[in-house]
């Protein structure tokens, strides 16, 4: 196993994530889960991430319970705020009691403000909710021993976020892979948070699998430069060359997935020039399929009617068009004033005659309105 530095700590570079565990008939196998958590206990494996709604609350107790074998100071237990649900603020306390004793644990090593984003940002600042401050206590009383946040929101929420607690926390959790890096702004997202010095945690390090299942040729082209690797390697051996990454959550729901995914984090081979070239390309063509061409040039500022913020919505349906759906964009819709969604163009094509990319922008956005009724 290869590890990274945190602080005074050796974090092991594959994650264990507890999101999709093995499970029948809604209910978690413990006795796979058991196995799997010796197994990479067994590789070195040290970082256990859960959430409190991951399996409606029961990766807490079943990760706990797993890991209450060993002794408490050989493993680092993640466990996270759920600010994505709005009704969860005013229960910041109650809840991580709850979490608490779920993992059987009194102590987290690592704590998070869940899923900052537009949605939830104004809740999470308002100190009338009182989230950081109670967090903060908890650090200071040592049931928290690091704290951070992770981030599903755009840049400008990131931003906010850090002028406010930017002094409160120790690391970030960001969406990271090499689609992402252009495609959802990481690349200006990690010079945010080098400016702040926080080190980074990854997650959807293989884009939800997405990266995982390229064409033929896309895979034939990768497969001519590391004939031994797997495509979904190739997701890790990216992210090896970036030194501000600690940790890359990784989800198996299965002991043989995971031991795949173990295999790939003994041996640290980060990408060449050819090779980031040659999935530069890759992400080029990833990026066009399902996609509008926008590059965010903002040429169509001040031209709609309806007030638009065409470049936006354009990205964003580029987002949940790549994903195939997803929480992200609808999310970011929900916080957007109702007369300034995608359904409220009225397809005048004033933009259209100033885009230079020749987006089809009032059928994008009719088509966008429609996958978010869904
Ligand atoms: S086509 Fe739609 S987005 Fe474009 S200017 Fe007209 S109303 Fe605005
Ligand atoms: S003019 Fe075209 S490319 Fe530029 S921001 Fe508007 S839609 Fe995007």
């Amino acid at each position: 196993m290869i590890y990274r530095k945190f602080q005074d700590l050796e974090i092991s570079w594959l994650a264990m994530g507890t999101m999709r565990l093995p499970d029948s008939e809604k209910s978690v196998d413990e006795e796979h889960v058991q196995r799997m958590v010796d197994y990479a206990i067994e590789k070195g494996v040290n970082y256990f991430d859960t959430g409190y709604d991951y399996h409606l609350g029961k990766s807490e107790v079943v990760i706990g319970k797993s890991l209450s074998k060993y002794p408490r100071d050989s493993y680092f237990l993640v466990d996270k705020f759920p600010g994505y649900n709005l009704k969860n603020f005013d229960k910041v306390e109650e809840i991580f009691e709850e979490q608490m004793e779920r993992c059987g644990v009194d102590y987290f090593d690592f704590y998070l403000f869940h899923n900052v984003c537009e949605l939830n940002i104004e809740k999470y600042l308002d100190p009338q909710y009182g989230v950081r401050d109670f967090l903060v206590k908890q650090k200071e009383a040592g049931r928290i021993k690091h704290l951070g946040f992770s981030a599903h929101g755009e840049y400008d929420v990131l931003k906010q976020f850090l002028e406010a607690y930017g002094e409160d926390v120790e690391f970030a959790q960001i969406q990271l892979n090499y689609l992402d890096y252009r495609f959802q702004n990481a690349k200006a997202k990690l010079e945010l948070l080098h400016e702040y010095g926080l080190p980074v945690m990854v997650m959807e390090p293989m884009r939800g699998g997405r990266l995982a299942n390229l064409s033929e040729g896309q895979a034939a082209r990768l497969k001519a430069l590391r004939p031994d690797e797997s495509i979904p390697a190739w997701a890790h051996r990216y992210l090896q060359g970036f030194l501000e990454v600690v940790t890359v959550l990784t989800g198996a729901s299965s002991l043989e997935q995971l031991a795949e995914n173990i295999a790939i984090f003994e041996e640290d081979k980060p990408l060449t020039e050819t090779e980031m070239a040659t999935l530069n390309e890759i992400v080029d063509e990833l990026m066009n399929e399902n996609t509008v061409p926008c590059t965010a040039c903002h040429y169509c500022d001040g031209h709609c009617p309806m007030d638009l913020d065409i470049p936006r919505l354009l990205g964003l349906y580029n987002e949940h068009s790549f994903t195939g759906g997803g929480f992200i964009a609808p999310f970011v819709i929900r916080t957007i004033p109702e007369d300034k969604r995608p359904d409220k163009c009225i397809g005048c094509g004033a933009c259209q005659l100033v885009c230079p990319q020749k987006v089809e922008i009032w059928k994008t956005m009719g088509k966008f309105a429609n996958m978010l009724k869904k």
